[in-house]
């Protein structure tokens, strides 16, 4: 039997092919494909600044019809053994595996990562889904001793109901099955919008978990705009819970619109993580540590490290090295093999990596690599290094962009209050040799998740979550489920026992 390409023998052209090939310009509404009232939205392909596809505006009605048909499936999709959902979930994750390669090269066109990266996207997201499956049969409670001898109290996990969920374009496939596949395994509904920019990878998908045998009315995906859909899915008394990844300034926001039917929250917000290299480290792990956290989806991740602090003794040693390594990334269309960086995400994205440059070279720092747009054009920025400078902008804003600003210091103490002197409290990165350092500094950051010695913290076992205002809630683990529980307690009184006399 003939063997399917290596990928990384598949052509630009296949590939593109392959991705467009998934793409439905309809939304999904109680099992039906819709094409929507509104004027559609324009999808474009950051890579090449063309139009991608067109998605359906849907109407605030639109979006009522998917909020019903999610109460409606709730009793029933609840009601089910949880090992009957777990077997739909591992349906999906087999069919999400058999169109991987596809779904990959999806992703880089609506998003512009790098189709080898996006591939390890969809791998990440189909491990939330089979993390999930194997979940969905465990939901235990529990018996609690009574103060009582006269009775005792059971507590049993629940799923809170139809559940909200918004996600952002940078992750456009594992923010979807993080939270779906928590909300499935638990007994909720979902009504979900994804983000405008990249909504194709979300309704293909949600093509591939109706295959599985998700219920109609169990996964709806909604796309249009978020005065509409939005303050739909916030305003509305039949949904239980909002699951929001995006930044803090639209969280907030969202969560105020929910107080009014006090809607469980879970968020998923910003962050502007510090990364702390010792001067005991192991360089060349730190410097591979910065490359995978920094340097992925051409920096656009909330857990990338916004702002490194390395200590003043090997400060000229770390930058030679990872100078070095950010000018030997390859720059261009992701779809070609080899390529590390795609483009950003829209224009304004590049004007405030820009912005982050001129500000740091105004406050006395400056550029060892990069520094500017690349040659290629459009939507394509050099990886930058910077030295020096003010590090409280990095502090207190994303820069969303591959620019690794360095600055330097003198002693733990200061690494520590540097670090978390931020609004934000999302991930932490530290590498160092010395265990009780790590510990150490590990606990005294302020971070819902910390990386010691790695740059890599994402996958489906670790806790993913922030403090601050980078949200709360966890996503992922054996914790990602509950935010989609609530308990329920049951006092059974014993009565007595018979007596014989
Ligand atoms: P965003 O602008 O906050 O948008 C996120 C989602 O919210 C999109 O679907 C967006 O829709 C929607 N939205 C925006 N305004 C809304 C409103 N008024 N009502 C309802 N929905 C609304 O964030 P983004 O630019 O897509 O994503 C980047 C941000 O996400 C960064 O701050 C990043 O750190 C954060 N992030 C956090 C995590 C985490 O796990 N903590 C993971 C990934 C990303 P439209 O696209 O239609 O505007």
């Amino acid at each position: 039997m003939a063997q399917p390409p290596a990928p990384e023998t598949l052509a630009p052209k296949a590939l593109a092919k392959m991705g467009a090939d998934l793409i439905v310009e309809q939304a999904l509404v109680d099992g039906r494909w819709i094409s929507g009232t509104g004027k559609p939205i324009t999808v474009e392909n950051p890579a090449e600044e063309t139009v991608l596809g067109q998605a359906p505006r849907l109407s605030g009605a639109e979006v009522d019809t998917a909020i019903t048909a999610a109460a409606r499936a709730f009793p029933d999709w609840a009601a089910r053994k949880g090992q009957a959902r777990g077997d739909i979930l591992f349906r999906w994750a087999a069919l999400v595996e058999a169109h991987e390669e596809s779904l990959a090269a999806l992703i880089s066109l609506e998003n512009g990562k790098p189709w080898k990266e996006a591939l390890g996207e969809v791998r990440y997201a189909n491990a939330f889904i089979t993390w999930f499956a194997g979940l969905a049969g465990r939901l235990d409670g529990r018996t609690i001793e009574s103060p009582s001898n006269e009775h005792l109290i059971l507590s049993f996990r629940e799923p809170v109901g139809p559940v909200a969920a918004i996600t952002p374009w940078n992750f456009p496939a594992a923010m979807v099955t993080r939270k779906a596949a928590a909300a499935f395994c638990a007994g909720c509904t979902v009504v979900l919008k994804p983000a405008s920019a990249t909504p194709f990878t979300a309704l293909a998908l949600a093509k591939l978990a109706l295959e599985a045998g998700v219920p109609d009315g169990v996964f709806s995906v909604v796309t249009g705009a978020n005065n509409e859909v939005g303050a739909r899915l916030t305003g509305s008394p039949l949904i239980r819970k909002l699951s929001f990844t995006g930044s803090t300034e639209v969280g907030r926001k969202l969560a105020a619109d929910c107080a009014p039917t006090l809607k469980r929250l879970s968020m998923e917000l910003g962050g502007a993580a510090p990364l702390i290299v010792f001067e005991d480290a192991d360089l060349d792990t730190a410097v591979d540590g910065v490359m995978a956290g920094k340097f992925r989806a051409a920096g656009q991740t909330c857990i990338c490290p916004n702002r490194l602090y390395v200590q003043a003794p090997i400060l000229d040693a770390f930058l030679e090295r990872l100078t070095a390594r950010v000018a030997a990334l390859k720059v261009g269309h992701p779809l070609e093999a080899g390529v590390e960086i795609g483009p950003l995400i829209d224009p304004k994205a590049l004007d405030k990596v820009e912005d982050h440059i001129a500000r740091t070279l105004d406050s006395g720092g400056q550029v060892l690599t990069g520094g500017g747009r690349h040659d290629l054009g459009g939507r394509f920025f050099q990886p930058t290094v910077l030295a020096g400078g003010d590090d409280r902008l990095f502090a207190a804003e994303e820069t969303f962009g591959p620019v690794a600003p360095v600055f330097s210091f003198k002693t733990e103490d200061e690494a520590l209050s540097r670090a978390n002197a931020s609004d934000f409290g999302l991930a932490a990165y530290l590498f160092t040799t010395d265990q009780g350092r790590a510990l150490r500094v590990g606990r005294g950051l302020e971070a819902g998740i910390i990386g010691v010695n790695t740059g890599l913290v994402s996958n489906a076992a670790n806790p993913f979550g922030g403090v601050k205002q980078s949200g709360y809630g966890r996503e992922g683990s054996v914790y990602g489920v509950d935010d989609y529980l609530q308990i329920k307690s049951m006092t059974l009184a014993l009565g007595q026992a018979a007596r014989d006399d």
